[in-house]
């Protein structure tokens, strides 16, 4: 294990959890023989096991999966982060980004992510978040370390490549419709746009933690 982290970050931080840091989650969740440092202050909430993947559930009563076909799925994939986006944006404040895991793992499976621009909005939808209901299950919210979402996101998987499959510890992102793209951020997902697309509106990141050996791990 200690050389999988190794062969991912670089170098093997001791004390504090790699996989929180860059994740926001991690399989050991409280158990963890490493520090999960919470933000005090961040841009970004997630709120844990929000989405839930209907080819996922559906189950007839003697246990085999229903056929759900992709369309089905993207579908209502799209109305639920609509849904969310536009009532969190309206709630709460202007949304840069939001993603959604497609992981299976019990820690990431439909962890919503959403980074707000301002603090203090990511902090009020927390606190006002945990108190609410969503298809019959208590919403679960909480600030995250999570800053750069190319850092965190499986780049095997963008390229069709993970071996890991659903258990994959990092995130599996599940894209939304061009035209929902289009809708919501007006020109497309940011953390997917060429690199030249990156210059000139990166965003001041207040609570990006000083993490030198970090920044150019490879998945
Ligand atoms: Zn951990
Ligand atoms: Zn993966």
């Amino acid at each position: 294990m200690a050389e999988y982290l190794a062969s991912i970050f670089g170098t093997e931080d001791k004390v504090n959890c790699s996989f929180y840091f860059k994740i926001g989650a991690c399989r050991h969740g409280d158990r963890c023989s490493r520090l999960h440092n919470k933000p005090t202050f961040s841009q970004t909430i997630v709120l844990l096991n929000l989405y839930q993947n209907p080819q996922n559930t559906a189950q007839t009563a003697d246990g085999s999966h229903c056929h759900v076909s992709d369309e089905e799925v993207q579908e209502h994939y799209d109305n639920f982060f609509e849904e969310v986006f536009t009532e969190l944006q309206e709630k709460y404040g202007e949304i840069e980004e939001m993603n959604v895991c497609d992981n299976l793992g019990d820690h990431l499976v439909g962890n919503v992510y959403v980074k707000f621009r301002r603090e203090e909005d990511a902090e009020r939808a927390v606190a006002e978040l945990n108190n609410r209901w969503f298809n019959g299950q208590a919403v679960h919210a909480e600030l995250s370390p999570v800053t750069d979402f190319r850092e965190s996101c499986c780049r095997q998987y963008e390229m069709g490549e993970c071996t890991r499959g659903g258990f994959c510890n990092f995130m599996h992102l599940r894209p939304i419709s061009r035209n929902l793209q289009r809708q919501l951020y007006g020109r497309g997902p940011r953390h997917r746009s060429p690199p030249r697309s990156h210059t000139g509106h990166r965003p001041r990141e207040r609570n990006r933690r000083h993490s030198p050996d970090h920044r150019h791990g490879r998945f």
